[in-house]
């Protein structure tokens, strides 16, 4: 069998593998929709679901450091309480599936600290929207993963608690915000993650650790409850091992909510296995902006031979144009940090978290702030305050909104003639751990291909798509808003053509 994680000498991937997925194959190498099959033919049960899991993360997560918080104790009550349901006939479709939360999703049975010292041991008093719909579902909450401090990064190494390690090579990141999640599924410590994408952060983790990651359109999935970092860019989304995961957990967790006025009613797009088998008559657009100084050739050239095998299932590929990509990424750190300095005044010490008493309220604030937010979260907020001030409001954050405008009308257009569009998650592989955390402007490159979908609004699925070096290359499908059917349909087909997703790190515990 060739393996697919060595390159050929020439820097193309070599063949998609044709054997068994790894040496490991156990109940945490499944996907949800395997382990549901196995569920309700009784031929496993959720107690060993969540068991072998957390068997799992004992065995590796002290050198992948996914978890903030594990929350064995709840997962074995979920664990039960699902099975009970499973022998009542009235199992959902992510009955008794362990899920790994992002902690910047308030979660009432473990604390919330967005991996930040100013929330170490917050305790919400309620659930996250999401969080609700995934409990309801019988999901199994296996604990609180890591991110970057308030979701700010590209590696996870921006937490205030610990990096964590990619898994497919303990020296390198796992791509950030939601490095955690991303791992945990990764790893195999996690059947399913949550995680949310102000600008990549669901996308750029998925495809640094070689699984599926959506950030569904804007107003798809409730923010209720989800720690707001910029509040017209945030999603709440899947990490998964397969496309019909995804849509499996989007079908539990997305929809109307009351509780966020940017939710819309519409429904939620169903999986429709029969309907993707090939691609005729699906226009896929190929845009030349998305190629860069800097991208990595193993990267490009594993994305050039994904859109190829697009083609060859049947797909119509049309070259478009996005000229105002380039100017994405300024865009966003102007919007991005905006939003944020006003999202994180709440965090006074007064109303949630840590405090740290000053000898006046102002020195209180002072204080609990000053102590409490890490370099990246300060640099963010006065980046925000200075944009947001007055005198320089119209020349930067004004300015941002109207080019942010022009970003969204070249997608409008190019979907006038094409259905998806297909193109790089992230211009390299996951770089080494302490490579780029000197030098923001390196990091904040890092989610060059993704931000553009937040700015715009919509939907943006990665998917594994090959290997340059060793390390997994991902390629990005986006789509007109709340058409996520697109990105199952075309996605599905791509994968099950490859079977990319089917490798998995065995951290040498195969
Ligand atoms: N790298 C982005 C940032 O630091 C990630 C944001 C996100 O999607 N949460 O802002």
């Amino acid at each position: 069998m060739t393996d697919p994680t060595t390159p050929s000498s020439h820097g193309v991937p070599a063949a998609p593998p044709t054997g068994p997925a790894s040496g490991r194959d156990d109940l945490t190498t499944l996907t949800a929709a395997g382990a549901r099959r196995l569920l309700d033919a009784r031929e496993v049960s959720a107690v060993e679901v969540t068991e072998a899991h957390l068997a799992r993360i004992a065995a590796v997560d002290d050198r992948v450091r996914a978890y903030i918080e594990v929350t064995a104790g709840v997962a074995r009550g979920q664990a039960e309480a699902a099975d009970a349901r499973i022998a009542r006939g009235e199992a959902a479709p992510l009955t008794g599936i362990p899920v790994a939360l992002k902690d910047v999703l308030c979660t009432t049975d473990a604390p919330t600290t967005a991996a930040s010292r100013i929330l170490a041991g917050y305790r919400s008093p309620y659930d996250a929207t999401a969080v609700a719909r995934l409990r309801a579902a019988g999901a199994i909450f296996l604990g609180k993963a890591n991110t970057d401090e308030f979701a700010m990064g590209s590696s996870t190494e921006n937490s205030a608690f610990f990096p964590t390690h990619n898994p497919w090579d303990l020296g390198r990141v796992p791509g950030g915000s939601s490095g955690g999640p991303a791992a945990a599924v990764a790893a195999g410590e996690a059947i399913a993650g949550i995680g949310s994408d102000t600008s990549g952060s669901i996308r750029q983790p998925a495809g640094f650790c070689g699984v599926v990651g959506l950030k569904p359109t804007y107003g798809r999935v409730s923010r209720y409850g989800l720690i707001a970092f910029a509040s017209s860019l945030d999603q709440v989304g899947p990490f998964t091992r397969s496309v019909e995961d995804a849509a499996l957990v989007m079908g539990a967790m997305a929809g109307h909510d009351p509780l966020d006025a940017t939710t819309v009613d519409l429904p939620v797009p169903q999986f429709r296995p029969e309907a993707e088998a090939d691609l005729r008559g699906v226009r896929v657009g190929v845009a030349a902006e998305y190629t860069v100084e800097g991208m990595e050739p193993g990267v490009k050239a594993a994305v050039d031979a994904a859109i190829a095998g697009l083609e060859a299932l049947g797909a119509e590929l049309v070259p478009i144009s996005l000229p105002h990509t380039e100017y994405a990424l300024p865009t966003y750190y102007i919007t991005a940090p905006a939003e944020a300095s006003a999202n994180l005044a709440r965090f006074d010490g007064i109303r949630f978290g840590n405090v740290v008493e000053g000898a006046t309220l102002r020195e209180t604030y002072e204080r609990t702030r000053g102590e409490g937010f890490g370099p990246e979260v300060k640099r963010r907020i006065m980046l925000g305050t200075y944009a947001l001030s007055s005198g320089y409001y119209d020349a930067y954050y004004v300015k941002a909104q109207k080019v942010r405008t022009l970003i969204k009308r070249d997608f409008d257009l190019a979907f006038e003639t094409v259905d998806v569009i297909a193109c790089p998650t992230s211009p390299t592989v996951a770089f080494g751990i302490g490579a780029r955390t000197d030098d923001p402007y390196q990091m904040y490159l890092a989610d060059v291909f993704t931000i553009p979908a937040n700015m715009s609004g919509i939907p943006g699925l990665a998917l594994p798509c090959g290997f340059s070096g060793g390390m997994p290359v991902s390629l990005q499908l986006l789509a007109k808003p709340f058409d996520e059917a697109s990105l199952f349909r075309v996605g599905h087909a791509y994968e099950q053509s490859q079977g990319w997703h089917l490798r998995h790190p065995d951290l040498g515990l195969a």
